[in-house]
């Protein structure tokens, strides 16, 4: 048995106005792996396609590594030449590579300029491609839109069920185990897909494993009840996508999606799920979570103890913002820069920062300037402290970081570390890689919504306290900031709307 591995991956903020060329996939930060390259990349890691190739050597099927693309920083639309490319590739690869069964890795909120769903024309060609018989298992993210196409043209699709995602690996090998019992003809599932009418956008569904992260309530229940319903013998998987509302497509928001080998227990269980979902919808409420810029800085400041992490929900780079937002720096330079760390993509105030050079002092216009709601440039003033390349290998992944060059600024306080490159602090290694110790900070701003809380809160155990900063910029949670054109309306919270289901 020959198994086709392949896919693409892209998480796209339609909100943010640069879009994502080609080069941003064939460049350094993303990757166009073709036949090989694409196991050389992924074989023995803890990703969605090193999950897959274990479950195939462990099942004794043969590998045909056909195609897989992701980007660098970039989330813009991806522009029509890339996705043609993307699209031509994955699909010739497949038909070419013949397989008795394919194994895809689609995170499921891509959008391109002609597609608003290139993964739903991704499954289509290549289900027309192989014909109706050959077996398609798609792994995809935990923020996917899925439309009604996917359950046309996958047999079975498996959803991450961890936000920040520790479980890639672990899908991927159940999409791989998977395929194998299909192949030995085990079984023949079926998907049923429900879509409560409900949008969330990032940072409002994280869910954990793990015992120390703070988990919200809703994604809390819906899987913990997903993996209840998962004991039925005739279920084959439930994932419930909570669905990237920063992506204004018809198909935005959440997706239901249980996989059966009984269709009319798959369809109850879907409506019972929807229906918990629809229930507990008011939990995704931003006010229950989020706290006001200046508010936010005097808590942490009147905190017991520190550190304190400030989270920019407005400007979570690994959501699609630029990194240049500017409301923490200035309500911290208003409160007199106090003990704080945090960092702006700002390549100009880099270079003026090198061109000081280390030990001087430099006035600078910081941020702002990327993206209309990212806040005005902010005057600093301050030390060069460190400058530095801005690169250093991950301990946790083990990837290279490149934040592009590097610049620290001693303002008071307060650490302002300049990058040339937008970065997402999910991990406390970005500030200890520019000499910043967070344990000893009071505050850490990280420009990430969740994806953080792993590190921080859940392996180092650094904060004493996390509070969720309602900035401005394209990844604020709330909903009610931004025009939406596409998405399917009625739809919670855009609108007060019930739901006849
Ligand atoms: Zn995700």
């Amino acid at each position: 048995m020959r198994i086709g591995i392949g896919g693409f991956s892209h998480e796209t903020n339609t909100f943010n106005p640069w879009p994502t060329t080609l080069a941003d996939f064939q460049g350094p930060a993303g990757q166009w792996l073709v036949a090989e390259q694409l196991t050389r990349a992924y074989q023995g890691t803890r990703t969605v396609l090193g999950g897959m190739l274990d479950a195939c050597r462990e099942e004794g099927l043969a590998v045909v590594p056909t195609f897989f693309a992701t980007h660098g920083p970039t989330t813009g639309v991806i522009s029509a030449a890339a996705i043609r490319s993307i699209l031509d590739s994955l699909v010739a690869s497949i038909r070419d590579g013949k397989p008795d069964g394919v194994l895809l890795n689609l995170h499921g909120a891509a959008v391109a300029e002609g597609f608003d769903d290139p993964e739903a024309e991704a499954l289509q060609r290549i289900r027309a491609a192989l014909g109706p018989d050959v077996p398609i298992v798609v792994v995809f993210d935990l923020h996917a839109n899925i439309g009604p196409a996917w359950a046309d043209s996958a047999t079975a699709i498996i959803g991450y069920k961890t936000a920040p995602h520790t479980d890639f690996y672990d899908r991927g090998r159940e999409g791989g185990s998977l395929l194998a019992r299909i192949q030995r003809e085990e079984l023949r599932p079926t998907i049923a897909l429900e879509k409560p009418p409900i949008l969330v956008k990032s940072g409002l569904m994280s869910v954990t494993d793990t015992p120390l992260a703070v988990i919200k309530p809703p994604m809390f229940w819906l899987m913990s009840r997903a993996r209840e319903i998962e004991r039925d013998p005739r279920i084959v998987n439930v994932s419930v996508a909570a669905g990237f509302g920063d992506a204004d497509v018809p198909a935005a928001g959440m997706t239901i999606a249980v996989t059966s080998t009984d269709p009319a227990a798959g369809r109850a269980y879907a409506c019972e799920l929807a229906d918990l979902a629809w229930q507990l919808r008011r939990g995704f409420l931003t006010d229950l979570v989020l706290t006001p810029v200046d508010k936010a800085v005097e808590r942490a400041l009147n905190a017991p103890a520190g550190p304190v992490i400030l989270a920019d929900q407005g400007n979570n780079t690994a959501g699609g913002s630029p990194g240049d937002g500017t409301a923490i720096l200035d309500a911290l330079k208003s409160a007199g820069w106090p003990d704080a760390a945090l960092f702006i993509r700002d390549e100009g105030a880099v270079a003026k920062a090198v061109e000081a050079g280390l030990g001087a002092e430099v006035e600078v216009a910081v941020g702002g300037k990327l993206e209309p709601t990212n806040g005005q440039p902010v005057v600093v003033r301050g030390f060069v402290r460190l400058l530095s390349t801005g690169e250093f290998v991950s301990a946790r992944s083990r990837e290279q970081v490149r934040m592009g060059r590097t610049a620290v600024l001693d303002c008071g306080d307060t650490e302002l570390a300049l990058t040339e490159r937008p970065t997402s602090q999910i991990h406390p290694q970005y500030f200890r890689a520019v000499g910043i110790d967070p344990r000893a900070k009071r505050i850490i701003v990280v420009q990430s919504a969740h994806l953080f809380r792993d590190a921080f809160e859940v392996e180092e155990r650094i904060p004493k306290m996390v509070i969720e900063v309602d900035t401005p910029g394209i990844t604020s949670p709330n909903v009610h900031r931004f025009t939406y054109r596409k998405v399917r309306r009625p739809i919670f919270p855009l609108d007060d709307c019930e739901w006849p289901h």
